[in-house]
């Protein structure tokens, strides 16, 4: 039996993905291979690669200038790859500072240069996103970098910063597809795909023309973004089944709509959740009104004794992976495109349940 998963990551997959995936992993559409046995190189996996990053584009409408990169490492590893990739050797480079991911990026970014952090919401324990006008932001900086969603604090820009002739580079890997945007606002847009894409290890990046080409000398081949898009992704072998599961996820979107539709039920399913959450003072929200992530719910029982009780009986019922990270406590509850609008029924009933019975 399947269960409602709430991990923030690996997460749950569109169960169909799963299926599809079942039903051609003896034997891919008559090659008679799986996905996993066939040379990348070969025709078969080639066309699979190809498919995957039209269906990438033409879900986010990345515009012909911006190259797409497949690779492996994980968003960690892009924390250590932007400044190698961006940074130039004097130059320094600003960030905003909105949670755990973003102190992970500055404290990676610092091995290879200066980092200004020209905002942080660390005061009230990372629960909003500074507003811009506070930024202390320079104009000379290599880029300006900001996590779009927090996965652990719960904290989701619903606005692009402006960063004028600075490059934007925003860390995706919560909510990439979770809505539209427009990504010529972005000079680079990256994450891991294990959240809302596909299996873990695969990593994205989208990355403007004009900055393929600037990195430090000691960068790893494999990871040289110009390299990367020259050789489509395969410097050296890709993460070949990741990327197919990838590829089967944006057809599945494409499908159901694309990312006008995502964006529709993930509003309704986060409202779902928020205004229940509102609506009693048994269970609060941490996050500020405006900020609140539409993919990743902190909560607080207004009783921390309740919480074994209240995650054994949540098992019970068959919603798992609602525990919270250390550093928050409480639970959290990530609601990515593939956990349907059912599930998070089931776990606002749940939370009705549980209120009566110990509130
Ligand atoms: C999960 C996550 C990461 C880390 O991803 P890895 O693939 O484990 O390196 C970084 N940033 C954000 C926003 C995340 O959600």
């Amino acid at each position: 039996m399947r269960v409602f998963n709430f991990s923030a990551g690996p997460a749950a997959l569109p169960e169909a993905v799963l299926q599809r995936a079942a039903d051609e992993m003896l034997d891919w559409r008559g090659s008679g291979m799986s996905v996993m046995e066939m040379s990348h190189r070969g025709k078969e996996f080639t066309s699979i690669l190809r498919k995957t990053e039209a269906d990438f584009r033409q879900l986010l409408q990345i515009p012909a200038n911006y190259a797409v990169i497949f690779l492996q490492g994980g968003a960690m590893a892009m924390n250590a790859l932007i400044p190698m990739n961006l940074m130039g050797i004097h130059a320094s480079a600003d960030y905003v500072n909105t949670g755990i991911w973003s102190s992970k990026s500055i404290e990676e970014a610092k091995k290879y240069g200066n980092v200004n952090v020209v905002a942080s919401s660390e005061d009230e324990g990372f629960t909003y996103v500074p507003h811009q006008s506070e930024w202390r932001t320079n104009p000379e900086a290599a880029y300006l970098h900001v996590c779009s969603n927090e996965t652990i604090g719960g904290v989701e820009y619903h606005w692009v910063p402006k960063s004028g002739d600075v490059p934007l580079v925003a860390d995706m890997s919560s909510n990439i597809l979770s809505c539209e945007i427009d990504v010529s606002k972005f000079a680079v847009i990256y994450g891991g795909a294990q959240k809302n894409i596909g299996p873990a290890g695969l990593t994205f990046a989208i990355v403007r023309d004009d900055l393929l080409d600037r990195a430090m000398p000691i960068t790893p081949s494999v990871f040289h973004w110009k390299e990367l898009a020259e050789h489509e992704s395969m410097v050296n072998t890709p993460p070949t089944y990741s990327i197919y599961i990838a590829g089967l996820v944006f057809e599945w979107l494409i499908e159901h709509g694309g990312l006008s539709a995502m964006e529709k039920i993930n509003a309704r399913k986060a409202a779902l959740l928020y205004d229940y959450l509102d609506s009693t003072a048994f269970y609060t929200s941490p996050v500020s009104q405006d900020a609140r992530s539409r993919m990743n719910i902190p909560f607080h029982l207004h009783d921390d004794r309740l919480n074994d009780r209240f995650l054994e009986e949540a098992e019970y019922n068959g919603l798992l992976q609602l525990k919270g990270h250390r550093s928050v406590g409480g639970m959290r509850a990530s609601i990515y495109n593939a956990m349907p609008l059912e599930g998070v029924r089931a776990l606002v009933d749940f939370l009705r349940t549980f209120e009566r019975k110990h509130g």
